[in-house]
């Protein structure tokens, strides 16, 4: 798809601004209201879902060129996706689709923040978004004695990804979930210096080649490895290989999981057992990339047609993507599971959870805002009375733990890979 197919979406728009909010019906209290971080943050249209399709519609028509501004008024977007569930919640246009498109134009055209630049050298020189040296890559596991892939075979694939990979302070928790597999007696390996990015943050950004790289290079080395599971502690690892890859075609038969849903599984057969008492007061962050944008892609080759000369229909019938099909219970499973522990919802949960702030290169290119959606995050799990913000995704964590040091607030911040070490 281009740009220029989602015309008649742009035409469509009504301006209705469901895109800004959580269904009403579904919230109970209006300081939560907002689904659209930039929205909350800059409060202008153009700043909305729906403030992008006109500037989309504009660029179309070449009313409008792309500048400074308007690259601004595209990149102070979390790319977390709530604006499309709540726009289908009434319509049946592809919001964040056009905005996904919107980006690759701006790269295009070399529109781009200068941020975005370092990260995508970074991705190509070091083959990582955190712009470290590959040759430190793997550095996190030394000593846990797992095996390297390539030199040896396992049956599943422990795949880090950039941020537990080079942040120190998360080697904790990186290595208590590869611990958690190496002692239920699972098979797993790590890449080591030869794991790569998975792609998706450079794609997100609008550097679609990024993606087209890395996911040959990691599905060529999941079939020369012979591995049939891959397993990921990054919410943006599980979506690029979930989702993403079968999107642009590079879906494989290989079983993808984020570390949660193996971990879940582990409980059940009774290989993990949680035992120990922590007794904490905690609330459940939904990762975006674990979620709403999880949800299976799924293809469609059609036309667009026009009935009664008005009505636009897809010709077949084009299947929503609701955002229902991430993965929400098996996370929330395996708290409650955790003896003592209290897990207290927070009002936007699920397919409506507010963003962490720190989505497709928002957090190196503005961080005010990066730090504001945390705040805003934070504020509601205080709320509800949570004493801690569980996540399961590192940028999450690191962005969260990062507001909460910035802002002075003393709330504990874990993921969920944390909880569970404790736990046993
Ligand atoms: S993008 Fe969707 S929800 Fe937002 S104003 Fe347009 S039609 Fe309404
Ligand atoms: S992706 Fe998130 S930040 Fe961007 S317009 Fe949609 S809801 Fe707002």
């Amino acid at each position: 798809m281009a740009l220029e197919n989602y015309e008649q979406d742009m035409m469509r728009c009504n301006r209705c601004s469901y895109c800004k909010w959580v269904p009403h019906e579904v919230m109970k209290d209006a300081r939560f209201l907002g689904i659209c971080p930039s929205m909350e943050k800059y409060n202008f249209h153009s700043r909305s879902a729906s403030g992008r399709l006109i500037t989309a519609l504009s660029l179309l028509k070449e009313r409008i060129d792309l500048n400074d501004a308007s690259r601004d008024t595209i990149y102070q977007c979390q790319m977390c996706g709530g604006c499309d569930v709540s726009c289908k919640v009434e319509r049946d246009l592809e919001p964040y689709e056009i905005m996904q498109e919107l980006r690759f134009r701006c790269v295009e055209k070399g529109v781009v923040p200068p941020e975005h630049l370092k990260m995508v050298d970074s991705l190509k020189r070091e083959a990582n978004a955190m712009g470290k040296p590959k040759a430190d890559r793997g550095n996190w596991a030394d000593g846990l004695g797992v095996k390297y892939l390539g030199k040896e075979e396992a049956d599943v694939l422990f795949h880090a990804g950039c941020q537990y990979s080079f942040d120190e302070s998360l080697w904790p928790t990186a290595r208590s979930g590869l611990n958690l597999l190496l002692n239920a007696g699972v098979d797993v390996g790590i890449m080591g210096k030869s794991e790569v990015c998975c792609g998706g943050r450079g794609y997100e950004m609008g550097f679609k080649d990024v993606l087209t790289q890395f996911a040959k290079r990691n599905t060529k080395f999941w079939k020369t490895a012979g591995v049939r599971t891959v397993v990921t502690p990054c919410a943006d690892c599980y979506q690029s290989f979930k989702v993403l890859y079968d999107k642009i075609g590079k879906k494989e038969d290989v079983e993808i999981l984020h570390i949660t849903q193996f971990i879940h599984r582990l409980i059940k057969e009774g290989k993990i057992k949680l035992t120990k008492e922590v007794p904490l007061n905690v609330t459940y962050h939904d990762p975006c990339h674990l979620g709403r944008l999880a949800d299976p892609w799924i293809h469609w080759e059609g036309e667009e047609k026009r009935v009664f000369g008005q009505m636009i229909v897809h010709d077949p019938p084009k299947e929503k993507r609701f955002g229902l099909n991430g993965v929400y219970d098996v996370p929330r499973e395996i708290l409650k599971a955790i003896p003592g522990l209290k897990l207290t919802e927070m009002h936007r949960i699920r397919e409506y959870a507010w963003c962490c702030g720190s989505g497709s290169g928002v957090k190196e290119a503005y961080p005010d805002f990066a730090e504001s959606t945390a705040a805003k995050r934070i504020e509601e799990a205080r709320s509800v009375g949570a004493e801690a913000l569980v996540s399961s995704c590192p940028w999450c964590k690191s962005n969260f733990e990062d507001c909460a040091t910035e802002t002075g607030d003393s709330i504990q911040v874990y993921d969920i890979l944390d909880l569970v070490q404790q736990a046993i």
